[in-house]
């Protein structure tokens, strides 16, 4: 993409931002690999390296190999440390502050919205957050802290300090219903925009991907800020194939100079 039409997309999307009542987000990994995180699809993302199939909940609440997989190849790894919000994600804390912003949706667990300023009550996981971890069979809670500095002294599957029983990170894994209320909050959100930006996500997981079907037959507009095509490329009215932080910065600085902040 030339300098020319970046700046003239950027530029639309930010009139569109202007002009629309309800501002939805709706983002996905790829909003956050600028931040460290690497995201599930792209070349050298995490399934190059590792089998979705293993990564059940079935299997890891029925098999001890599985949740030594999890912990030690997903949480205990680069997805829990302590990664920082990026451009993009400041971004849209800055459209919140001059009132642009009604929620984000997010399939990311990584709680970089939140980091960035968003109100947790704007930010709807469809996922869950990885910042917590509760025992399946007593309930108990613990932060994903306390369960990584166990895993940093050599524990290999933690289980509960209480009761023994399995912990799992208060995420939903493949094979795990969506929290209903947040689905059911983010569906009506969606229908109710007159706005809906992707940013980061292959658009390829359900049912979070039906979200921007929601909005555009409801009449919203469509943006979407991704790296690679989507399968609803063609009902974007801009289509920006560059990078989350630089194009999000371009955005929020053209809203912020059309509300004269
Ligand atoms: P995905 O991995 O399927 O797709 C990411 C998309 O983002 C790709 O199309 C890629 O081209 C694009 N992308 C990568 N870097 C980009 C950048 N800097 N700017 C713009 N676009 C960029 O991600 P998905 O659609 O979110 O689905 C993956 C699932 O895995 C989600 O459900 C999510 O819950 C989970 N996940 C979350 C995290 C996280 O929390 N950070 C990380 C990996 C996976």
């Amino acid at each position: 993409m030339d300098n020319q039409d970046l700046e003239d997309l950027t530029e639309r999307t930010a009139e569109l931002i202007v002009n629309s009542a309800k501002v939805v987000f709706f983002t996905g990994a790829g909003i956050s690999t600028e931040s460290g995180i690497p995201d599930f699809r792209s070349p050298g993302g995490i399934w190059e390296r590792l089998d979705p199939a293993d990564f059940t909940y079935q299997k890891f609440v029925s098999h001890r190999e599985s949740r030594r997989k999890h912990w030690q190849l997903l949480w205990g790894g680069r997805m829990a440390e302590d990664a920082k919000p990026n451009p993009a994600h400041f971004a849209i804390a800055e459209l919140d502050r001059l009132g642009k912003l009604d929620c984000v949706i997010t399939q990311n667990i990584d709680n970089l919205h939140r980091q960035a300023g968003v109100p947790a009550d704007k930010v709807l996981e469809l996922h869950g957050n990885m910042q917590s971890v509760s025992c399946l069979k007593c309930g108990r809670h613990y932060s994903m802290m306390q369960i990584k500095a166990r895993l940093d002294s050599g524990e290999e599957i933690p289980e509960c300090e209480t009761c023994g029983g399995i912990l799992k990170p208060d995420i939903v894994m493949f094979g795990e219903a969506l929290p209903e209320a947040v689905l059911r909050e983010a569906t009506a959100r969606s229908r109710e925009c007159d706005l809906l930006i992707v940013i980061g996500s292959t658009l390829a997981v359900y049912p979070a991907a039906y979200l921007p079907a929601y909005a555009v037959e409801a009449g919203a507009s469509l943006v979407i800020i991704n790296l690679s095509p989507t399968p609803f490329d063609r009902d974007a009215v801009v289509l920006l194939r560059a990078k989350a932080g630089e194009t999000m910065s371009a955005i929020t600085e053209k809203v912020m100079e059309k509300v004269g902040s």
